[in-house]
């Protein structure tokens, strides 16, 4: 029982195989790194749910295997929904994690905590060597911090925090984002297809 995930993020790897198996599915989890001549998929989707689709299609075609493909990122509400589609490359070609929270950070300058809104978002596509099974979204609300907090996760987690906690992704770690996060959220309306279709 193989459920393929198209990516080579090992951050996004890491986060998918927990929540799934946290949501009861017991299966051989294997990325892009297992299949280094899978066909590279440019991300030119217009949403995070089209780049999905994308990702899943093309390496289920590939591979003629169950396949999600996953695609997600930033909104933040005080620049018109930014970075969105574009988290991984805010800043710019030589981005990095660091890069893109500094670029954030001084686009928010002082702005107030009650005006820093912002949400994680990720789809999640399945798809097998037919074609597309299902899409589904996640969201999870958040603030903007005013500066990197924690050591936890990756991307966006050090200034992401959970009002209710007043704690960031990277300092609340795995336990507390995989109950609650986008991806989470995501993964959790897809389980029962991938369980369907696993069994098949
Ligand atoms: P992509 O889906 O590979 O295009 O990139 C997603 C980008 O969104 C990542 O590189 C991060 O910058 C950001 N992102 C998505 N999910 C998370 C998360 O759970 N924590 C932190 N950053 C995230």
């Amino acid at each position: 029982m193989e459920l393929v995930v198209a990516t080579t993020n090992k951050n996004k790897l890491r986060e998918i195989k927990a929540i799934l198996k946290d949501l009861g599915l017991n299966l051989r989890i294997t990325s892009l790194n297992n299949y280094p001549k899978a066909p590279r998929i440019i991300e030119n989707g217009k949403s995070f749910k089209e780049n999905a689709i994308k990702k899943a299609i093309k390496i289920a075609s590939f591979t003629q295997k169950l396949t999600l493909g996953e695609d997600s990122g930033l909104e933040v509400e005080a620049l018109g929904s930014k970075p969105g589609i574009y988290s991984s490359r805010f800043a710019g070609k030589d981005k990095n994690d660091l890069k893109n929270n500094l670029k954030l950070l001084k686009l928010l300058k002082d702005l107030p905590l009650n005006k820093r809104n912002a949400e994680y978002v990720c789809a999640v596509a399945l798809a097998d060597k037919d074609g597309l099974i299902k899409v589904a979204e996640g969201r999870c609300r958040g603030l903007i911090g005013f500066e990197q907090k924690g050591r936890f996760g990756f991307g966006y987690d050090p200034l992401f925090i959970i009002p209710k906690y007043k704690k960031t992704f990277a300092q609340l770690g795995p336990h507390v984002k995989h109950k609650m996060s986008h991806r989470y959220r995501a993964l959790k309306k897809i389980r029962n297809t991938i369980l369907q279709f696993l069994v098949r």
